[in-house]
């Protein structure tokens, strides 16, 4: 049978997980941020009470609809995070300085392997891309990391107006394009957010996990690496 990802002309990737992860930690990063303001509490702590708002508030799509509805999202997250523990007296400034870290590439990093993979890709004459649920701070992040040169599109759902799974996102980046369905491949982590839509669309989509959960149909690799041998690219120079 032959390779349907011969037919590929176009690669979105998902971004939280796929491409960047916050560095050291989001625990990290809350406890240094949270000392300049003061208190002292332990990263894993708040790094498990961060996964648990998270898990909570994202049962719901968010409202990412303008700056304004996108902050006070994240103003609910950070005190769920610190609720029942010690807060900042000036929570304001505190969250203020938070939100401001995140928005700054110093604070995110890049997947091992990622880059040499986009670069193979458009040496293969591909197009790359970004569809990512993320609010507006992603441009000003992307612009201090390698990936703003290298990446054709950049859809976010803040700017949308509607986030993954839901299937217009995938359109959208789609008609941006002007490729068939079975021309496009997306890569990400999430087969709920990720995989399934691209299904439902008639997209390849290939599940980047490290742990390669065992999900029936579903494409995983373990890394970028992986993306690269699957698809016969070689990556580096
Ligand atoms: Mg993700």
């Amino acid at each position: 049978m032959e390779n349907p990802l011969k037919q590929i002309k176009g690669v979105y990737f998902d971004v939280g997980g796929t491409l960047l992860h916050p560095h050291p930690s989001v625990g990290e990063i809350y406890a240094l941020v949270l000392r300049r303001w003061g208190v002292d509490l332990p990263a894993e702590m708040l790094q498990a009470a961060f996964r648990g708002s998270w898990s909570h508030l994202t049962r719901t799509p968010k409202d990412f609809t303008n700056e304004e509805t996108e902050k006070e999202w994240w103003r609910k997250l950070v005190r769920m995070t610190l609720e029942a523990r010690e807060s900042p007296k000036d929570f304001e400034g505190f969250f203020d300085d938070l939100y401001v870290s995140f928005s700054s590439a110093e604070y995110w990093r890049l997947h091992d392997g990622a880059l040499d993979c986009i670069h193979a890709l458009r040496r293969a004459g591909l197009k790359t891309g970004i569809i990512s649920n993320w609010d507006h701070r992603l441009r000003s992040i992307l612009a201090g990391t390698p990936l703003c040169g290298v990446m054709d599109e950049v859809i976010i759902s803040s700017e949308v107006g509607c986030e993954k799974p839901d299937l217009r996102i995938f359109a959208e980046a789609a008609r941006r394009w002007d490729f068939e369905p079975a021309e496009l491949l997306y890569i990400g982590d999430s087969v709920h957010h990720d995989i399934e839509p691209c299904r439902k669309l008639g997209w390849s989509a290939v599940l980047i996990h490290p742990h390669e959960p065992v999900q029936a149909g579903v494409s995983v690799v373990r890394n970028f690496e992986g993306v690269c041998r699957l698809l016969g690219l070689h990556a580096g120079e």
